[in-house]
């Protein structure tokens, strides 16, 4: 299985299999590698379609310790619409991983069952930026110790004026963790973002 020569564990191998992805896309292939041995930080230049959600929620899912009920890992997206998908992914993507649990988080639905979930164990949050930081403040979700960020189509999030919800989310997690950057594009207001929050990042483009 050429999902496994990346590295990946025989578990989440088993999962893809079921979900009949038979090669590894070219972002997954250039990413997976490198996301589930470095502790570097990535900028993925992908637009949606590439498999890009695989292509750092494998290597997530992987890395985090399902053992622990600690959030270890956060990703934010634009809207509602990705960020249930992508939750809807990771949970196709973990099925065979016992006690990992992938919580959305996002506006426009009920805050305390979503805090609800968080607190029963969410290892990973996918969120909004604008209800992560209303969770936040309420001290419904702790993300002072996650060791992964994902920024998934940074570009569109900063489009959508999210940049002082970003800095205000980003200034609650440790200085030494692991970012992830995907963007379809490159806009200055991007760069800004990884020389800000990212240290010497490893850049893959598709
Ligand atoms: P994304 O770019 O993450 O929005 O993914 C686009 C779609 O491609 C999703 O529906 C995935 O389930 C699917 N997909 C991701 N990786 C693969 C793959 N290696 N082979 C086939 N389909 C895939």
């Amino acid at each position: 299985n050429k999902f496994e020569l990346l590295g990946l564990e025989e578990r989440l191998v088993k999962a893809i299999e079921d979900m009949g992805f038979e090669t590894p896309s070219e972002v997954q292939e250039k990413a997976i590698p490198v996301l589930l041995t470095e502790e570097s930080d990535l900028v993925a230049l992908a637009q949606t379609g590439t498999g890009k959600t695989a292509a750092f929620g494998f290597p997530l899912i992987q890395r985090v310790d399902a053992s622990n009920k600690a959030t270890q890992g956060l990703i934010l997206s634009p809207t509602r619409e990705l960020c249930l998908q992508i939750t809807n992914e990771l949970k196709n993507y973990s099925k065979y991983v016992k006690g990992l649990n992938v919580v959305a988080v996002y506006g426009g639905a009920n805050i305390q069952e979503q805090a609800r979930q968080v607190k029963r164990g969410a290892q990973i949050i996918v969120a909004t930026p604008g209800r992560m930081q209303d969770m936040m403040r309420r001290g419904l979700v702790d993300i002072r110790k996650i060791d992964y960020c994902i920024l998934d189509e940074a570009d569109e999030m900063l489009n959508m004026g999210f940049y002082e919800d970003i800095t205000n989310i980003l200034a609650d997690t440790p200085e030494y963790k692991s970012t992830w950057l995907f963007s379809a594009t490159m806009p200055k207001e991007v760069s800004v973002i990884a020389k800000k929050f990212m240290t010497e990042p490893i850049e893959i483009t598709v």
